[in-house]
């Protein structure tokens, strides 16, 4: 490596004879200027993981891959802005000040107003009207490819901009409800992230909000994936009981694949539960997928939740959740995420 001097390293975190965590331990013992990017099939709580010891370690990460990624993923890895010279302001490894290329472009982004969002339309399994729609954070690159929100806010909230990312796509999307006039019953959901759920701040940002687009509270809905929201589950309690005081639903997102037990989900004030996409994907094929939304969904009835299923892909799917008493529906067969002025047009 030091005489070759790369500008990037891609490690695997699981190899023949050594694992790659091994790796970025020893890298960060040499003087080597070289940004590095994560790449595993693992889990993506491990790749999270290995990201969050590159870069206590002091290394510069320039991307994680999920195997298989696909070409624009490591483009987008390799064009992260060299110059963006991060290895670190003050101190190096370990230290509060230390920042991702990735989390400097991020920082940029909000500067220059590049995070935007799309749109994604629900609908109720009832009738087939309109219900609402997620609002989904989206970021271009320099180089015009979309960075995708798996891989960005995962370094929006290592760079401490999460609250700043959840104020962003609420202020569009209130932005933009408030300028489709006479449709005003549909609901906008957004995504937060547990960690914002750690302080109170969250309730006087969406009070604030609320309050300038004369937006009433019950139309928004609040998601928080079900992993998150069963971890950090007694710190969120409060905020999350809070929420729901000022009339908020709050909705677990990809339900089925997280950690939690019923007890605790049962504890939580959730009003809606969220199936998750890899259920419905598989729903019309494998028995397993099919038996587990019903008993998901028997579940929710039982504890008086609504439901609704994302990642709908075909009429089949569609109806099936139909006939299995799902309340709403969302996916590509109904809409694809779109631009806010595309969302207005889908409407009419
Ligand atoms: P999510 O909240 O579960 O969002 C649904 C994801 O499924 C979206 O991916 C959407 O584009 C995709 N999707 C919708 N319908 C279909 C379908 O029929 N088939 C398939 N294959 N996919 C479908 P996206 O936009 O890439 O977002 C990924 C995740 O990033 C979101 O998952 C959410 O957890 C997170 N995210 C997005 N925006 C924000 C945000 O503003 N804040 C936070 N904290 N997280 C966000
Ligand atoms: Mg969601
Ligand atoms: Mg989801």
């Amino acid at each position: 490596l030091q005489n070759f001097s790369p500008t990037h390293l891609a490690i695997d975190l699981i190899m023949p004879s050594l694992d790659g965590i091994g790796v970025i331990r020893k890298l960060s013992e040499i003087d080597i200027d070289v940004s590095v990017i994560i790449v595993s099939g693992a889990d993506p709580r491990v790749l999270d993981a290995a990201r969050r010891s590159a870069n206590e370690h002091g290394l510069r990460v320039a991307g994680v891959l999920r195997k298989p990624f696909r070409r624009k993923e490591l483009v987008a890895a390799l064009t992260v802005d060299p110059d963006a010279r991060d290895r670190l302001v003050s101190s190096g490894p370990g230290h509060e000040g230390y920042k991702s290329a990735l989390e400097y472009k991020i920082q940029e982004a909000f500067e220059r107003d590049l995070i935007k969002i799309a749109l994604q339309p629900k609908v109720s399994l009832l009738d087939g009207k309109l219900v609402g729609f997620e609002a989904l954070a989206r970021w271009t690159g320099e180089n015009g490819l979309p960075i995708e929100p798996d891989q960005f806010v995962p370094a929006v909230e290592s760079a401490g901009l999460i609250g700043r990312l959840t104020e962003v796509v609420l202020e569009k999307s209130l932005t933009w409800a408030n300028g489709c006039g006479n449709h005003k019953n549909f609901s906008i959901a957004i995504n937060v992230s547990a960690l914002s759920l750690q302080t109170d701040h969250i309730l006087q940002m969406i009070d604030g909000m609320c309050e300038e687009y004369k937006f009433s509270p019950d139309r928004l809905i609040v998601e928080i994936t079900e992993s998150e929201a069963v971890s950090h589950h007694t710190d969120a309690l409060d905020v999350i009981t809070q929420l729901r005081l000022r009339k908020i639903d709050l909705s677990i997102d990809d339900f089925g694949v997280g950690y939690s037990s019923l007890v605790q989900l049962a504890r939580l004030p959730f009003s809606e539960l969220k199936i998750d996409r890899r259920f419905i994907a598989e729903l019309t094929t494998s028995h397993e997928a099919h038996a587990i939304v019903v008993a998901i969904l028997g579940m929710a009835r039982g504890l008086g939740l609504r439901t609704i299923a994302e990642g709908i892909e075909d009429l089949e799917t569609y109806n099936t959740l139909q006939a299995l008493g799902c309340d709403s529906a969302q996916g590509f067969f109904i809409g694809r995420p779109m631009s806010p002025e595309a969302a207005s047009r889908w409407i009419e």
